[in-house]
Parts: structure tokens; C-alpha cells; sequence
């Protein structure tokens, strides 16, 4: 089943899902608890569609495919590299994503989402997937400059408009091989499976518990196919799961408060 959350109007963002002949349905909760379901109702075009979820935290895993590590010679991990993104830098889809005047070198990286349906600490690997509540789509937007300036990542990775997430949850996806296409204004710049991750999912869920709780609605970012490249403003960076979706953003500058 696809769940998402959007909005009608000016009317509170709300949960939902989608039925299969493509109309939206609310839904009176978050689907990881106890929830009731009206019947789907609007077109997927009468409702504005937000991030579909709402993440206490955004868990992300570097050099997770060998060629990427290798087209900034880095090393595959022995063990996965983790970082965070804060909860700031989400959007959804169709929000544009903002270019900070501090990086003149900010790039897409298309990525599978995990969304974690239930809290879970050292979480067994031969367990991990029925942590999983659904997979979503995601671009780990990166000032790639500053990510190298800094030596470690919480500014090249955390702005705000960082995290584009969408356009849905899907409960039903096989993670083992799901192709992963990035395109700038319709030009393919990354494409891959993530039957080439270097960590699975059920790996990265284990290694991840064993460190911090997961949480209902926590997202892990699985890491990156090779062929990330700049985003300038005026491009529009779509990022498509098979057996998910797309995920749309236009890009612009940011306009500073105090030119
Ligand atoms: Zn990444």
C-alpha cells in the first residue's frame, strides 16, 4: 500500500493513502500506530503532497556503493560510515531546494529511504526488515565543498531543503534490487540498483540499533549510486525508485533576509 501525507487548502497536513485506482483517502493517524481509513476521495492533483513523513531522525550511510567511493577516491567502507541530517532539512516533493551562498558546489545524490515502522534497539540483522515500515524516495542534497572543507559533514549535508523526500511510503518494495535513476532537467545523471549497496538494508538497520534507538517514522538514507554532479539554479532533479515513484524539486538560489 502507498501512504502519504498532504494538504488541501489551508487545511491541516494530514495523513493519508492511496488507492488503486489512484485517488487519496485520509487517514485519522500516523500508520504506525492505531489508525482509521476514510474512503480515497480527491485526485492525486486536487491535494498538495508533503514530505511523508515526519522523521524525529534522519540516519544516513556513506560510500555505500562501491563506484561512488570510487569516483571520489575514497575507500568502501569496512563498516558503514554514518551521519545525520536534522529533521530542518526536509521537504517534500515539488519544493524547491535552496542553494546556499556559502557552497558554490552543491550536488544531488538519489537514494533509497527506509522509514522505520517500530522502535527497536540492537535489532538482529535476520530480524531487521520487519522493523521496515515502507521505502520512500530521497535526494541527499550535499554542498560538496563544504562537506570536504569541514572534514566532517554537518554543514555540507544539513541545510535546510537538504533532505527532499517523496512522493510516498510504499509498505510493498523488495530493497535487494530496486533501480535508482537521477535525472537534471530530464538528462540522466545517476543510475544504478541498490542490489549494488555495499550494506544491505537489513545490514545497515543492525549496525545503526546497535548505536541509537530507531524510532516510528525514523528515516535511513541508504547511500548513493555513482554519478552525483551540480545542481544550479533553475534545474529541476528528479529521482525515481522503481517500484516507488518520483521524486521532483526545483532548485533556486536562496534569497538572503539582509542583502
Ligand atoms: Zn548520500
Amino acid at each position: 500500500m502507498r501512504w502519504l501525507r498532504f494538504k488541501r487548502g489551508d487545511d491541516p497536513p494530514k495523513w493519508g493513502w492511496i488507492s488503486e485506482d489512484g485517488l487519496v483517502g485520509e487517514a485519522s493517524a500516523a500508520p504506525f500506530g492505531s489508525y482509521t481509513r476514510q474512503q480515497a476521495q480527491y485526485a492525486l492533483d486536487e491535494v498538495q503532497l508533503l514530505a511523508p513523513v515526519v522523521p524525529s531522525k534522519i540516519v544516513c550511510i556513506g560510500r555505500n556503493y562501491v563506484e561512488h567511493a570510487r569516483e571520489h577516491n575514497a575507500e568502501v567502507p569496512t563498516v558503514p560510515l554514518m551521519f545525520l541530517k536534522p529533521p530542518s532539512s526536509v521537504i517534500g516533493p515539488n519544493q524547491p531546494i535552496i542553494l546556499p551562498p556559502q557552497s558554490q558546489q552543491v550536488e544531488h545524490e538519489a537514494e533509497l529511504a527506509v522509514v522505520i515502522g517500530k522502535r527497536g534497539r540492537w535489532i538482529p540483522a535476520d530480524e531487521a526488515l520487519s522493523y521496515v515500515f515502507g521505502y520512500t524516495v530521497a535526494n541527499d542534497v550535499t554542498a560538496r565543498d563544504l562537506q570536504r572543507r569541514d572534514g566532517q559533514w554537518t554543514r555540507g549535508k544539513g541545510f535546510d531543503t537538504f533532505c527532499p523526500l517523496g512522493p510516498w511510503i510504499e509498505t510493498d518494495l523488495d530493497p535487494a534490487d530496486a533501480l535508482i535513476t537521477c535525472r537534471v532537467n530530464g538528462e540522466v545523471r545517476q543510475s544504478g540498483s541498490t542490489r549494488d549497496m555495499v550494506f544491505s538494508v537489513a545490514q545497515l538497520i543492525a549496525f545503526i540499533s546497535s548505536v541509537m534507538t530507531l524510532e516510528p517514522g525514523d528515516v535511513i538514507l541508504t547511500g548513493t549510486p555513482a554519478g552525483v554532479g551540480p545542481l544550479n539554479p533553475g534545474d529541476v532533479v528528479s529521482v525515481e525508485i522503481e517500484g516507488i515513484g518520483e521524486l521532483l524539486n526545483p532548485v533556486e538560489a536562496e534569497q538572503l533576509p539582509h542583502p
